[in-house]
Protein backbone atom coordinates (compact mmCIF):
# COMPACT_ATOMS: atom_id res chain seq x y z
CA UNK A 1 0.00 0.00 0.00
CA UNK A 2 1.20 3.58 -1.06
CA UNK A 3 1.69 6.09 1.93
CA UNK A 4 -0.22 9.41 1.24
CA UNK A 5 0.64 10.28 5.10
CA UNK A 6 2.04 13.82 4.36
CA UNK A 7 0.03 14.29 1.72
CA UNK A 8 -3.27 13.84 4.04
CA UNK A 9 -1.20 16.19 6.84
CA UNK A 10 -0.99 19.11 3.78
CA UNK A 11 -4.76 18.31 3.01
CA UNK A 12 -5.87 18.94 6.98
CA UNK A 13 -3.83 21.85 7.20
CA UNK A 14 -4.76 23.68 3.53
CA UNK A 15 -8.59 22.96 4.81
CA UNK A 16 -8.17 26.00 7.25
CA UNK A 17 -6.40 27.81 4.85
CA UNK A 18 -8.46 27.51 1.94
CA UNK A 19 -12.15 26.44 1.03
CA UNK A 20 -12.29 23.13 1.06
CA UNK A 21 -8.26 22.62 1.26
CA UNK A 22 -7.95 23.69 -2.52
CA UNK A 23 -8.46 26.64 -4.99
CA UNK A 24 -10.51 24.82 -7.66
CA UNK A 25 -13.41 22.36 -6.23
CA UNK A 26 -12.65 18.87 -8.19
CA UNK A 27 -8.40 19.02 -6.71
CA UNK A 28 -10.20 17.83 -3.56
CA UNK A 29 -11.10 14.62 -4.49
CA UNK A 30 -14.36 14.53 -2.82
CA UNK A 31 -16.33 12.75 -5.61
CA UNK A 32 -13.36 10.05 -5.07
CA UNK A 33 -13.67 9.91 -1.38
CA UNK A 34 -10.06 11.21 -1.01
CA UNK A 35 -7.94 13.07 1.23
CA UNK A 36 -6.24 15.37 -2.19
CA UNK A 37 -2.73 14.12 -3.66
CA UNK A 38 -0.31 17.09 -3.23
CA UNK A 39 2.13 16.95 -5.95
CA UNK A 40 6.03 18.09 -5.85
CA UNK A 41 7.64 17.18 -9.28
CA UNK A 42 7.38 16.00 -12.62
CA UNK A 43 9.28 15.13 -15.78
CA UNK A 44 7.51 14.04 -19.02
CA UNK A 45 4.55 11.97 -18.47
CA UNK A 46 6.16 11.64 -14.64
CA UNK A 47 5.00 13.01 -11.75
CA UNK A 48 5.97 12.44 -8.34
CA UNK A 49 4.03 13.49 -5.07
CA UNK A 50 5.36 14.37 -1.24
CA UNK A 51 5.12 11.35 0.20
CA UNK A 52 7.49 10.06 -3.13
CA UNK A 53 4.81 8.04 -4.72
CA UNK A 54 5.07 8.19 -8.50
CA UNK A 55 2.77 7.94 -11.48
CA UNK A 56 2.25 8.12 -14.73
CA UNK A 57 0.18 11.31 -15.04
CA UNK A 58 -3.20 11.01 -17.71
CA UNK A 59 -3.96 14.49 -16.03
CA UNK A 60 -1.19 16.88 -17.61
CA UNK A 61 -2.53 19.82 -15.42
CA UNK A 62 -6.37 19.17 -17.10
CA UNK A 63 -4.88 19.56 -20.93
CA UNK A 64 -2.20 22.00 -20.54
CA UNK A 65 1.14 19.86 -20.54
CA UNK A 66 0.87 18.14 -24.41
CA UNK A 67 4.79 18.10 -24.27
CA UNK A 68 4.23 16.26 -20.55
CA UNK A 69 6.16 18.31 -17.68
CA UNK A 70 9.34 20.20 -17.39
CA UNK A 71 10.33 20.14 -21.18
CA UNK A 72 13.83 21.22 -20.80
CA UNK A 73 13.62 23.63 -23.90
CA UNK A 74 10.13 24.98 -22.34
CA UNK A 75 11.63 25.30 -18.96
CA UNK A 76 14.56 26.54 -20.68
CA UNK A 77 12.86 29.74 -22.36
CA UNK A 78 10.97 30.23 -19.78
CA UNK A 79 13.93 30.79 -17.45
CA UNK A 80 15.67 33.16 -20.17
CA UNK A 81 12.29 35.15 -20.13
CA UNK A 82 11.52 35.53 -16.38
CA UNK A 83 15.69 36.66 -16.03
CA UNK A 84 14.54 39.27 -18.42
CA UNK A 85 11.67 40.20 -16.34
CA UNK A 86 8.23 38.89 -15.80
CA UNK A 87 5.62 41.57 -16.54
CA UNK A 88 5.90 45.31 -18.04
CA UNK A 89 2.26 45.99 -18.61
CA UNK A 90 3.67 47.04 -22.27
CA UNK A 91 3.43 45.13 -24.84
CA UNK A 92 6.49 42.55 -25.83
CA UNK A 93 7.30 41.11 -29.02
CA UNK A 94 6.08 37.35 -27.23
CA UNK A 95 3.02 38.56 -28.08
CA UNK A 96 3.36 38.93 -31.20
CA UNK A 97 5.07 35.35 -31.68
CA UNK A 98 2.49 33.59 -30.22
CA UNK A 99 -0.36 35.63 -32.00
CA UNK A 100 0.54 34.61 -35.48
CA UNK A 101 1.90 30.97 -34.66
CA UNK A 102 -1.74 30.49 -33.50
CA UNK A 103 -3.08 32.40 -36.46
CA UNK A 104 -1.46 30.35 -38.73
CA UNK A 105 -2.74 27.51 -37.84
CA UNK A 106 -6.12 28.46 -36.95
CA UNK A 107 -7.49 30.67 -39.97
CA UNK A 108 -11.20 31.15 -38.55
CA UNK A 109 -8.96 34.00 -36.21
CA UNK A 110 -7.94 36.57 -37.88
CA UNK A 111 -7.45 38.89 -34.90
CA UNK A 112 -6.54 37.57 -31.33
CA UNK A 113 -7.20 38.54 -27.69
CA UNK A 114 -4.92 37.30 -25.26
CA UNK A 115 -5.96 37.16 -21.50
CA UNK A 116 -5.29 34.80 -18.30
CA UNK A 117 -7.76 31.88 -18.33
CA UNK A 118 -10.54 30.00 -19.75
CA UNK A 119 -12.66 32.21 -17.80
CA UNK A 120 -11.84 35.13 -19.14
CA UNK A 121 -11.91 34.41 -22.95
CA UNK A 122 -15.42 32.79 -22.72
CA UNK A 123 -16.59 35.83 -20.40
CA UNK A 124 -14.70 38.57 -22.89
CA UNK A 125 -16.19 36.70 -26.23
CA UNK A 126 -19.85 36.46 -25.13
CA UNK A 127 -19.56 40.11 -24.04
CA UNK A 128 -18.11 40.54 -27.75
CA UNK A 129 -20.77 38.97 -28.75
CA UNK A 130 -23.57 41.02 -27.23
CA UNK A 131 -22.02 44.08 -28.44
CA UNK A 132 -21.61 43.03 -31.80
CA UNK A 133 -25.20 41.39 -32.32
CA UNK A 134 -26.89 43.92 -29.58
CA UNK A 135 -28.59 40.88 -28.17
CA UNK A 136 -28.97 39.33 -24.81
CA UNK A 137 -29.58 35.91 -24.95
CA UNK A 138 -27.34 32.80 -25.73
CA UNK A 139 -27.45 29.08 -25.95
CA UNK A 140 -25.53 26.57 -24.05
CA UNK A 141 -25.74 23.27 -24.24
CA UNK A 142 -25.64 20.93 -20.54
CA UNK A 143 -22.90 20.01 -19.24
CA UNK A 144 -21.07 21.76 -21.06
CA UNK A 145 -18.70 23.91 -19.05
CA UNK A 146 -17.12 27.11 -20.26
CA UNK A 147 -15.21 28.76 -17.03
CA UNK A 148 -17.24 30.15 -14.18
CA UNK A 149 -18.54 33.36 -15.52
CA UNK A 150 -22.08 34.09 -14.33
CA UNK A 151 -23.86 33.42 -17.85
CA UNK A 152 -21.99 30.06 -17.94
CA UNK A 153 -22.55 28.76 -14.82
CA UNK A 154 -26.15 27.26 -15.95
CA UNK A 155 -26.26 23.53 -16.17
CA UNK A 156 -22.64 22.93 -16.24
CA UNK A 157 -19.87 20.47 -16.49
CA UNK A 158 -16.75 20.18 -14.94
CA UNK A 159 -16.42 20.44 -11.15
CA UNK A 160 -20.41 21.94 -10.70
CA UNK A 161 -21.28 18.28 -12.52
CA UNK A 162 -18.52 16.33 -10.06
CA UNK A 163 -19.91 17.82 -7.45
CA UNK A 164 -23.57 17.44 -8.14
CA UNK A 165 -24.05 20.94 -7.54
CA UNK A 166 -26.93 22.70 -9.16
CA UNK A 167 -26.78 26.46 -10.80
CA UNK A 168 -24.76 28.23 -8.45
CA UNK A 169 -25.94 30.65 -5.84
CA UNK A 170 -24.81 34.25 -6.51
CA UNK A 171 -25.82 33.85 -9.99
CA UNK A 172 -27.99 36.95 -10.61
CA UNK A 173 -31.56 35.07 -11.75
CA UNK A 174 -32.00 38.35 -14.10
CA UNK A 175 -28.29 36.87 -15.89
CA UNK A 176 -29.15 33.35 -15.23
CA UNK A 177 -32.81 34.14 -17.35
CA UNK A 178 -30.96 34.92 -20.73
CA UNK A 179 -29.04 31.62 -20.69
CA UNK A 180 -31.12 29.21 -22.25
CA UNK A 181 -29.95 25.40 -22.89
CA UNK A 182 -30.16 22.40 -24.47
CA UNK A 183 -28.91 18.52 -24.24
CA UNK A 184 -25.80 18.37 -26.15
CA UNK A 185 -25.89 16.85 -29.16
CA UNK A 186 -29.89 17.69 -29.75
CA UNK A 187 -30.16 19.48 -32.71
CA UNK A 188 -33.90 19.93 -32.68
CA UNK A 189 -33.91 20.83 -29.31
CA UNK A 190 -31.64 23.56 -30.77
CA UNK A 191 -33.74 23.97 -33.70
CA UNK A 192 -37.03 24.81 -31.34
CA UNK A 193 -34.53 27.03 -29.33
CA UNK A 194 -33.68 28.92 -32.46
CA UNK A 195 -37.58 28.90 -33.76
CA UNK A 196 -38.82 30.99 -30.67
CA UNK A 197 -35.65 33.29 -30.16
CA UNK A 198 -33.77 33.06 -32.80
CA UNK A 199 -33.73 36.96 -33.46
CA UNK A 200 -32.22 37.44 -29.81
CA UNK A 201 -29.74 35.18 -29.02
CA UNK A 202 -26.51 36.63 -29.47
CA UNK A 203 -24.63 33.87 -29.72
CA UNK A 204 -24.32 29.52 -29.68
CA UNK A 205 -21.35 28.45 -27.28
CA UNK A 206 -20.19 25.11 -27.59
CA UNK A 207 -16.97 22.61 -26.71
CA UNK A 208 -16.80 21.46 -30.03
CA UNK A 209 -15.63 18.36 -28.31
CA UNK A 210 -17.82 18.12 -25.35
CA UNK A 211 -15.02 17.44 -22.74
CA UNK A 212 -16.33 18.31 -19.00
CA UNK A 213 -19.50 15.49 -18.50
CA UNK A 214 -16.30 12.86 -19.31
CA UNK A 215 -15.41 12.76 -23.18
CA UNK A 216 -18.70 13.44 -25.28
CA UNK A 217 -17.69 13.79 -29.50
CA UNK A 218 -20.28 15.78 -31.81
CA UNK A 219 -22.69 13.72 -33.55
CA UNK A 220 -22.40 13.45 -37.23
CA UNK A 221 -24.63 16.64 -38.53
CA UNK A 222 -24.60 18.44 -34.81
CA UNK A 223 -22.19 21.04 -35.66
CA UNK A 224 -22.79 21.30 -38.92
CA UNK A 225 -26.58 21.88 -38.33
CA UNK A 226 -25.64 24.49 -35.92
CA UNK A 227 -23.71 26.64 -38.16
CA UNK A 228 -26.50 26.77 -40.34
CA UNK A 229 -28.97 28.06 -37.60
CA UNK A 230 -26.48 30.39 -36.37
CA UNK A 231 -25.96 31.91 -39.99
CA UNK A 232 -29.53 31.85 -40.60
CA UNK A 233 -30.12 33.73 -37.77
CA UNK A 234 -27.15 36.47 -37.57
CA UNK A 235 -26.50 34.77 -34.42
CA UNK A 236 -22.63 34.25 -33.60
CA UNK A 237 -20.75 30.58 -33.48
CA UNK A 238 -18.28 30.41 -30.75
CA UNK A 239 -15.99 27.36 -30.40
CA UNK A 240 -14.74 26.99 -26.74
CA UNK A 241 -11.86 25.48 -27.57
CA UNK A 242 -9.88 25.59 -24.31
CA UNK A 243 -9.54 22.17 -23.85
CA UNK A 244 -9.80 21.14 -27.60
CA UNK A 245 -7.59 23.30 -29.08
CA UNK A 246 -4.37 22.25 -30.15
CA UNK A 247 -5.39 18.64 -28.03
CA UNK A 248 -7.71 17.26 -30.88
CA UNK A 249 -5.78 17.92 -33.85
CA UNK A 250 -3.22 20.35 -35.39
CA UNK A 251 -5.63 22.58 -36.10
CA UNK A 252 -8.22 21.94 -33.40
CA UNK A 253 -11.18 20.72 -33.29
CA UNK A 254 -12.68 23.35 -36.08
CA UNK A 255 -10.07 22.11 -38.85
CA UNK A 256 -10.67 18.20 -37.65
CA UNK A 257 -14.84 18.58 -38.09
CA UNK A 258 -14.57 21.08 -40.93
CA UNK A 259 -16.60 24.13 -38.97
CA UNK A 260 -15.36 27.20 -39.01
CA UNK A 261 -16.88 29.29 -36.25
CA UNK A 262 -17.15 32.89 -35.70
CA UNK A 263 -15.22 33.31 -32.72
CA UNK A 264 -13.23 30.87 -30.99
CA UNK A 265 -12.12 30.84 -27.18
CA UNK A 266 -8.54 29.31 -26.27
CA UNK A 267 -6.72 28.46 -23.13
CA UNK A 268 -4.69 25.62 -21.41
CA UNK A 269 -2.32 24.11 -24.09
CA UNK A 270 -1.40 27.54 -25.87
CA UNK A 271 -0.09 28.62 -22.08
CA UNK A 272 1.99 25.50 -22.00
CA UNK A 273 0.85 25.37 -18.07
CA UNK A 274 1.04 29.24 -17.61
CA UNK A 275 -2.00 31.28 -16.65
CA UNK A 276 -3.13 31.52 -20.50
CA UNK A 277 -6.58 32.18 -22.17
CA UNK A 278 -7.16 33.54 -25.74
CA UNK A 279 -10.36 34.48 -27.97
CA UNK A 280 -10.01 35.58 -31.55
CA UNK A 281 -12.47 35.31 -34.81
CA UNK A 282 -13.35 37.12 -37.57
CA UNK A 283 -11.22 40.93 -38.26
CA UNK A 284 -14.67 43.01 -38.45
CA UNK A 285 -15.91 41.55 -34.79
CA UNK A 286 -12.77 41.60 -33.20
CA UNK A 287 -12.35 45.38 -34.05
CA UNK A 288 -15.01 46.09 -31.68
CA UNK A 289 -12.66 45.54 -29.06
CA UNK A 290 -11.34 48.25 -26.65
CA UNK A 291 -9.25 49.98 -28.04
CA UNK A 292 -10.32 49.49 -31.64
CA UNK A 293 -13.83 49.67 -30.49
CA UNK A 294 -16.21 50.43 -27.91
CA UNK A 295 -16.50 47.05 -26.50
CA UNK A 296 -14.44 46.68 -23.16
CA UNK A 297 -11.99 44.31 -22.30
CA UNK A 298 -8.52 44.67 -19.93
CA UNK A 299 -6.17 42.74 -17.69
CA UNK A 300 -3.27 43.93 -15.71
CA UNK A 301 -1.32 40.41 -16.57
CA UNK A 302 -2.93 39.58 -20.67
CA UNK A 303 -0.35 38.71 -22.84
CA UNK A 304 1.95 38.18 -20.18
CA UNK A 305 5.73 37.62 -21.17
CA UNK A 306 6.53 34.43 -19.72
CA UNK A 307 3.07 33.03 -20.26
CA UNK A 308 3.48 33.84 -24.49
CA UNK A 309 6.81 32.11 -24.03
CA UNK A 310 5.84 29.06 -22.79
CA UNK A 311 2.62 29.15 -25.03
CA UNK A 312 5.00 29.43 -28.07
CA UNK A 313 7.97 27.03 -27.09
CA UNK A 314 5.07 24.21 -26.83
CA UNK A 315 3.15 24.77 -29.95
CA UNK A 316 6.06 25.16 -32.06
CA UNK A 317 6.92 21.90 -30.84
CA UNK A 318 3.34 19.89 -31.98
CA UNK A 319 3.44 19.09 -35.80
CA UNK A 320 1.13 16.89 -37.71
CA UNK A 321 3.01 13.60 -36.53
CA UNK A 322 2.47 14.49 -32.75
CA UNK A 323 -1.69 14.39 -33.66
CA UNK A 324 -1.09 10.66 -35.34
CA UNK A 325 1.11 9.52 -32.15
CA UNK A 326 -1.19 10.89 -30.12
CA UNK A 327 -3.94 8.71 -31.68
CA UNK A 328 -1.87 5.55 -32.18
CA UNK A 329 -1.44 5.55 -28.38
CA UNK A 330 -4.62 6.94 -27.82
CA UNK A 331 -5.70 3.71 -29.64
CA UNK A 332 -3.26 1.14 -27.67
CA UNK A 333 -5.15 2.46 -24.30
CA UNK A 334 -8.76 2.18 -25.53
CA UNK A 335 -7.95 -1.26 -26.87
CA UNK A 336 -6.03 -2.15 -23.46
CA UNK A 337 -9.63 -0.23 -21.63
CA UNK A 338 -11.69 -2.51 -23.28
CA UNK A 339 -10.35 -5.61 -23.62
CA UNK A 340 -9.63 -5.61 -19.70
CA UNK A 341 -13.43 -4.32 -18.96
CA UNK A 342 -14.89 -6.75 -20.92
CA UNK A 343 -12.48 -9.67 -19.40
CA UNK A 344 -13.98 -8.78 -15.64
CA UNK A 345 -17.58 -8.05 -16.94
CA UNK A 346 -17.52 -4.03 -16.22
CA UNK A 347 -19.96 -2.13 -17.91
CA UNK A 348 -18.31 0.16 -20.03
CA UNK A 349 -18.55 2.86 -22.87
CA UNK A 350 -15.08 4.84 -24.42
CA UNK A 351 -15.35 8.04 -26.35
CA UNK A 352 -12.79 9.64 -27.61
CA UNK A 353 -11.25 12.44 -30.07
CA UNK A 354 -7.96 12.08 -31.02
CA UNK A 355 -5.74 12.21 -27.30
CA UNK A 356 -8.79 13.11 -25.58
CA UNK A 357 -10.39 9.97 -23.86
CA UNK A 358 -13.60 9.41 -22.25
CA UNK A 359 -13.84 5.82 -20.15
CA UNK A 360 -17.30 5.50 -18.33
CA UNK A 361 -18.67 3.02 -16.64
CA UNK A 362 -22.27 2.10 -18.43
CA UNK A 363 -23.37 0.31 -21.26
CA UNK A 364 -25.27 2.91 -22.65
CA UNK A 365 -23.89 5.04 -25.50
CA UNK A 366 -22.82 8.29 -24.01
CA UNK A 367 -24.17 11.38 -26.30
CA UNK A 368 -24.79 13.68 -23.52
CA UNK A 369 -25.43 14.84 -19.95
CA UNK A 370 -28.17 12.68 -19.17
CA UNK A 371 -26.13 9.59 -20.76
CA UNK A 372 -22.71 10.85 -19.14
CA UNK A 373 -24.54 10.31 -15.59
CA UNK A 374 -25.74 6.29 -15.96
CA UNK A 375 -21.98 5.63 -15.49
CA UNK A 376 -21.68 4.06 -11.86
CA UNK A 377 -20.08 6.84 -10.00
CA UNK A 378 -18.93 4.63 -7.09
CA UNK A 379 -17.06 2.59 -9.38
CA UNK A 380 -15.46 5.14 -10.78
CA UNK A 381 -14.39 6.59 -7.41
CA UNK A 382 -12.87 2.51 -6.47
CA UNK A 383 -11.16 2.53 -10.07
CA UNK A 384 -9.84 5.70 -9.37
CA UNK A 385 -8.15 4.90 -6.16
CA UNK A 386 -7.02 1.48 -7.06
CA UNK A 387 -5.22 3.28 -10.35
CA UNK A 388 -3.55 5.61 -8.16
CA UNK A 389 -2.03 2.09 -6.03
CA UNK A 390 -1.01 0.91 -9.24
CA UNK A 391 0.50 4.56 -9.98
CA UNK A 392 -1.43 5.46 -12.80
CA UNK A 393 -3.07 9.53 -12.16
CA UNK A 394 -6.27 9.52 -12.89
CA UNK A 395 -8.92 12.82 -13.44
CA UNK A 396 -10.57 12.41 -9.93
CA UNK A 397 -14.02 12.82 -11.42
CA UNK A 398 -15.89 10.64 -13.95
CA UNK A 399 -16.89 13.87 -15.13
CA UNK A 400 -12.84 15.36 -17.05
CA UNK A 401 -11.21 13.53 -19.83
CA UNK A 402 -7.59 11.88 -20.11
CA UNK A 403 -4.81 13.16 -21.60
CA UNK A 404 -1.73 12.02 -23.26
CA UNK A 405 1.67 13.84 -24.12
CA UNK A 406 4.48 13.48 -26.40
CA UNK A 407 6.50 12.55 -23.76
CA UNK A 408 3.74 9.40 -22.84
CA UNK A 409 5.38 6.22 -24.31
CA UNK A 410 4.18 2.83 -25.62
CA UNK A 411 5.65 1.63 -22.56
CA UNK A 412 3.74 3.77 -20.35
CA UNK A 413 0.93 2.83 -22.07
CA UNK A 414 1.34 -0.79 -21.85
CA UNK A 415 1.99 0.01 -17.93
CA UNK A 416 -1.34 1.20 -17.83
CA UNK A 417 -3.33 -1.14 -19.40
CA UNK A 418 -1.80 -4.06 -16.76
CA UNK A 419 -2.98 -1.98 -14.33
CA UNK A 420 -6.38 -1.53 -15.87
CA UNK A 421 -6.23 -5.59 -15.56
CA UNK A 422 -5.19 -5.70 -12.24
CA UNK A 423 -7.65 -3.09 -10.77
CA UNK A 424 -10.75 -4.62 -12.81
CA UNK A 425 -9.77 -8.34 -11.88
CA UNK A 426 -10.56 -6.84 -7.84
CA UNK A 427 -13.48 -5.47 -9.10
CA UNK A 428 -14.99 -7.91 -11.42
CA UNK A 429 -18.62 -8.43 -11.49
N1 LIG B 1 -13.74 26.20 -21.27
C1 LIG B 1 -13.48 24.89 -21.23
C2 LIG B 1 -13.95 24.02 -22.35
C3 LIG B 1 -12.76 24.35 -20.18
O1 LIG B 1 -12.51 23.03 -20.16
C4 LIG B 1 -12.32 25.21 -19.14
C5 LIG B 1 -11.57 24.67 -17.99
O2 LIG B 1 -11.45 23.51 -17.77
C6 LIG B 1 -12.61 26.57 -19.23
C7 LIG B 1 -13.33 27.04 -20.29
C8 LIG B 1 -12.16 27.51 -18.15
O3 LIG B 1 -10.79 27.67 -18.23
P1 LIG B 1 -9.96 28.17 -16.93
O4 LIG B 1 -10.05 27.07 -15.93
O5 LIG B 1 -8.59 28.43 -17.47
O6 LIG B 1 -10.63 29.42 -16.46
Amino acid sequence: MRSYEKSKQAFSEAIDLMPGGVNSPVRAFKSVNMSSIFMESGQGAIIRDIDGNEYIDYVLSWGPLILGHTHPEVVAAISEQAAKGASFGAPTLSENKLAKLVMERLPSIEMIRFVSSGTEATMSALRLARGYTGRDKILKFEGSYHGHGDSLLIKAGSGVATLGLPDSPGVPADVAKNTLTVAYNDLESAKLVFEKFGNELAAVILEPVAGNMGVVPPQPGFLEGLRELTTAHGTLLIFDEVMTGFRVDYGCAQSYYGITPDLTCLGKVIGGGLPVGAFGGKREIMEQIAPAGPIYQAGTLSGNPLAMTAGYETLVRLNKESYDYFRKLGDQLEEGFRVAATKYNIPHTVNRAGSMIGFFFTNEEVINFETAKTSDLQLFAEYFKLMAEEGIFLPPSQFEGMFISTAHTEEHIAKTVDAFHKVFARLAR
